[in-house]
């Protein structure tokens, strides 16, 4: 398991890379807008493309 990434609070808790304390111990994580593009308005347009089921 990688160690925690620092500063990322994370709530999928069905995600394998999810650890208790809202950690996320991928290696690195990538974050689009939904739909494409490069421009969010809102927090909920946003989401982890790292996530895997786990
Ligand atoms: S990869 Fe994304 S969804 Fe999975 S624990 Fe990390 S931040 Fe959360």
């Amino acid at each position: 398991m990688n160690r925690p990434l620092e500063g990322v609070k994370c709530s999928v808790k069905n995600c394998k890379f999810w650890n208790e304390g809202y950690l996320c111990t991928a290696s690195a994580i990538e974050v689009n807008v939904d739909g494409g593009g490069q421009s969010a308005s809102r927090s909920p347009e946003t989401n982890c493309h790292t996530f895997q089921p786990s």
